[in-house]
């Protein structure tokens, strides 16, 4: 078996998932995670880890084959990803969508300087998502696509309702709107507002003897985050939020209503229901991973995206298993 040597850097969510999608992987293995925290005061949740600080990352080149990138997309990313990919081939899951094109430039120059395959935003969206995209425009060139995410945790509008004065702590889920969805499925082909596609629900924890009409109006109102959308808001107690909201679920759907012929209507649809977003994330780095070094020995280098990467790359079988067993 071709073994894959694997570093993580970053050990938030994302990093603690890609640990545990290591050991469902028996041609991977991991090598260290790299912080910028001490490493000294790191505890793996899972098995013996070796922890490292990112600044040693250096000292293992040659003994690792690819560093899987963990790090937030807002800062981390944009600085992590062009100096790391000099050094070793990568793979991250950037989802700034509006400045994918900025930092391919970026990552595929310092591809260039180090000679690596250093894979770009992979994960679900962008990733899966962006992937079934493309395969649904190519098939159905006469078509509309949609993209509905949810049920799930928005992390951002998360953290911007616990801004709100009054608020102790609080979660937000995004919701795709269901009656919009059967219509698409049923073959009609709506335009479609922003409102009339998601719905966002908040729970939320006051402090005590906050007035809660004034926090609700607060978020309902709120520009760039809810003042487009229908907003519930519902106050809970600080034991329901940890009872009934500690987890990180999400999904969507990737649908593309078309026509061939003299008219016949063609749907393609691809959907995800996640318990856990960091730990499926995870899941998909760590199979890019395997064809980000596969690419590697075939000679091949710069950055790529999951446009980019034969499929077959991403198994650990043979072509010829693949095409036996699979197509
Ligand atoms: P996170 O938990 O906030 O971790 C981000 C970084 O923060 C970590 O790498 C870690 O770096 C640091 N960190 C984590 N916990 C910390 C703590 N307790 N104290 C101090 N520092 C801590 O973020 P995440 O949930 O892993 O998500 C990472 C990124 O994944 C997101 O920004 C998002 O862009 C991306 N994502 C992409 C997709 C997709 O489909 N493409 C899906 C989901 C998420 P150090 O170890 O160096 O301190």
């Amino acid at each position: 078996m071709n073994m894959v040597k694997v570093g993580i850097v970053g050990y938030g969510n994302l990093g603690k998932g890609v640990e545990k999608a290591i050991t469902q992987n028996p041609d991977m293995e991991l090598v260290a995670v790299f912080t910028r925290r001490n490493p000294e005061q790191m505890v793996a949740e899972g098995t013996e880890v070796r922890f490292e600080h990112i600044s040693a990352a250096e000292q293992y080149i040659g003994k690792i084959d690819v560093m899987i990138l963990c790090g937030g997309s807002a800062t981390d990313l944009p600085e992590q990803t062009p100096a790391i990919a000099k050094l070793f081939n990568t793979v991250d899951s950037f989802d700034t969508h509006a400045k994918i094109p900025e930092f391919y430039k970026e990552v595929n120059a310092a591809a260039e300087q180090g000679g690596h395959v250093n894979v770009i935003s992979t994960g679900w969206d962008p990733g899966l998502f962006s992937m079934n995209r493309l395969l649904a425009q190519s098939i159905l060139p006469e078509g509309k696509e949609y993209t509905f995410w949810g049920k799930g945790v928005s992390q951002g509008h998360s953290d911007a309702i616990r801004r709100v004065p009054g608020v102790k702590a609080g979660v937000q889920y995004t919701v795709p709107v269901e009656e919009v969805i059967n219509s698409i499925r049923a073959g009609e082909t709506p335009e479609l507002t922003t409102r009339e596609k998601h719905l966002r629900q908040c729970y939320v924890v006051a402090e005590a003897g906050a007035n809660q009409d004034e926090i609700r109006e607060t978020i309902v109102s709120m520009p760039n985050y809810f003042s487009d959308y229908d907003t519930t808001v519902t106050f809970i107690t600080e034991e329901q939020l940890k009872a009934e909201h500690e987890g990180m679920p999400h999904g969507g759907f990737v649908i593309r209503s078309g026509v061939t012929g003299a008219g016949q209507k063609q749907i393609i649809e691809f959907g995800l229901k996640l318990d856990s977003n960091p730990e499926f994330t995870a899941s998909v780095l760590v199979a890019y991973a395997r064809a980000a070094q596969r690419l590697s020995l075939e000679g091949h280098k710069g950055a790529k995206t999951v446009f980019d990467i034969p499929l077959g790359h991403l198994s650990p079988k043979s072509a010829e298993d693949l095409r036996r067993d699979l197509l």
